[in-house]
């Protein structure tokens, strides 16, 4: 598997800690880290898709996150008093929302870009991206860290996901990164038919679970999964302000 090939690049096992960084350049010691998240955090909860582990071990959380630890088992604060996903749950998102066709080239919505971390995954796996926040402030940050990151493909729209983005559908998938009272009913309408997938945590403000909705045709099948505690999708579909 590639993923494993990147681990060995390095010389190191995934359970020795990474040495100080040296100099100003490529910091070996950030890549040896994202190389233990995947396996401490990610291999070990029960993800084994290669290309999913692949694209975890591949994208640099850390130009992501301003604040904290970026590789550490944890969400992580953003601007505008948001979060970025401890990687797990972002992980577990991407995974249960994975088109049966595979990533490369599937037509994929997000809703919450925040700090495009989840986009830039999304984008290593080949999808066709849009991904759309409330927040411009956020949008054009990420823009700027997707950008430099070299995942300048991926069409950020600043506006009210609860309301999708009619224009790109129907979509593969639909993943929403933020909490809403039920799965705005944009969202299923312009989900494809086809076997397209839904993931989003649904419930009250402060708990929720993972859902996950699959569409084929009208038919629309729904499994609910994992306790998660995400911020508010607030709009004319979610919670108000
Ligand atoms: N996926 C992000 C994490 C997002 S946190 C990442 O990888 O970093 C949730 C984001 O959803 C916040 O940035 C918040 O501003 C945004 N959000 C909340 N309600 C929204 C809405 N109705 N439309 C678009 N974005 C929304």
């Amino acid at each position: 598997m590639n993923w494993l090939r990147l681990r060995s690049r390095n010389g190191r096992g995934a359970t020795t800690p990474p040495p100080a960084s040296i100099g100003m350049g490529h910091d070996e010691s950030l890549d040896a880290a994202r190389v233990r998240m995947v396996h401490e955090q990610i291999v070990s909860r029960g993800l084994r898709d290669p290309e999913l582990l692949r694209a975890f071990a591949t994208v640099p959380r850390h130009r992501f996150v301003e604040v904290g630890s970026p590789y550490a088992d944890e969400a992580l604060p953003l601007p505008a008093g948001q979060t970025i996903s401890q990687p797990f749950i972002v992980a577990l998102m991407t995974d249960a929302a994975r088109p049966a066709r595979g990533w490369q080239g599937a037509r994929v919505l997000e809703i919450g870009t925040g700090s495009g971390y989840q986009a830039a995954i999304l984008a290593e796996l080949g999808a066709d991206l849009t991904s759309v926040e409330r927040h411009a402030q956020l949008s054009e940050s990420a823009a700027r860290r997707l950008a430099d990151a070299g995942y300048d493909g991926v069409r950020l729209v600043v506006g009210d996901g609860t309301r999708g983005w009619p224009s790109g559908a129907p979509y593969d998938a639909v993943i929403v990164t933020a909490a809403g009272p039920s799965v705005p009913k944009p969202l299923l309408d312009q989900l494809s038919p086809d076997g397209g997938k839904l993931v989003m945590p649904v419930g009250t403000r402060v708990h929720q679970e993972l859902t996950v909705v699959q569409r084929r045709g009208e038919k629309l099948t729904r499994s609910r999964r994992d306790p998660v505690v995400f911020v508010p999708l607030i709009g004319e579909h979610g919670f108000g302000e």
